[in-house]
């Protein structure tokens, strides 16, 4: 598939982004006294062909993410021999619960109760089991859901609770997008630290739910200054995606 010259340079390409950001993190973790092995890189793979996941495979990647199910089902289907975990990390309609249950090792974008039911009952029939992240939306008014998806903070503990009581579903912990908006807009660290007190106060309840999904290529470094676990990271591995019509 990329056999030849473009396929190497683009794979030569793809190890320098990776070891930059493999820098970083190492630096952050470094700074924060935590260990390397407790911060895991998922690369989020949206936009970029099946090619590059089997390549990026190749150099050692095991967790991917995608955003959008159109996408990422054909392209988890084409990868389906390379022993990767797939991470769906998208706003995601109930509709589409059944598809990305065939694949998705994990969703991180858990943000509505409808959406549990739907997952849970699309995991039983595909006899899988989903571990779930509450997507928590830092800048939402109590009661509503944030505009790039996310529960408002005050309704993490009924969703996790939900998700926690669902059969085909392992609570997983909570994931965060830094907000574009009210007072946490331009501080990812603030936000991020954020995150991490809701993740003590659930893990109370649901002692397994240790995973923290934050940071991205702009604020990964603070995502693990501030206790992240996953950092979800794009461009800075495969290159600046063309904008969004
Ligand atoms: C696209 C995306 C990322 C990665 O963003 P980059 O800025 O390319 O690193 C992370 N998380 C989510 C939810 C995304 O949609």
């Amino acid at each position: 598939m990329s056999s030849g010259a473009a396929g190497e340079a683009r794979k030569a390409g793809l190890a320098a982004n990776l070891a930059r950001v493999e820098e970083r993190i190492e630096r952050a973790c470094a700074t924060a006294g935590r260990a390397r092995g407790d911060v895991t890189l998922v690369v989020v793979t949206k936009t970029y062909p099946a090619s590059d996941v089997r390549l990026l495979a190749e150099l050692g990647v095991r967790d991917v993410a995608e955003n959008r199910d159109q996408e990422a089902a054909p392209k988890a289907a084409a990868c389906a021999d390379a022993d990767l975990s797939w991470h769906f990390v998208g706003q995601l309609q109930t509709n589409k619960a059944r598809s990305v249950a065939g694949y998705a090792d994990r969703v991180h974008s858990v943000d509505r109760v409808r959406l549990v039911t739907a997952l849970a009952n699309a995991a039983v029939r595909a006899e899988r089991e989903i571990g779930c992240l509450v997507q928590v939306a830092l800048d939402a008014e109590s009661g509503s859901v944030g505009e790039r998806g996310g529960v408002a903070p005050d309704g993490v503990t009924e969703l996790a609770d939900a998700v926690a009581a669902a059969q085909g579903l392992r609570l997983d912990g909570v994931m965060t997008v830094a907000p574009l908006t009210g007072p946490l807009a331009g501080r990812p660290l603030e936000a991020f630290e954020q995150l991490r007190e809701i993740s003590t106060g659930l893990r109370a309840a649901h002692p397994a739910a240790t995973m923290v999904s934050a940071g991205m290529s702009a604020d990964l470094d603070e995502a693990v200054l501030a206790g992240a676990t996953h950092v979800r990271v794009g461009s800075a591995v495969l290159g600046q995606r063309p904008p969004l019509r």
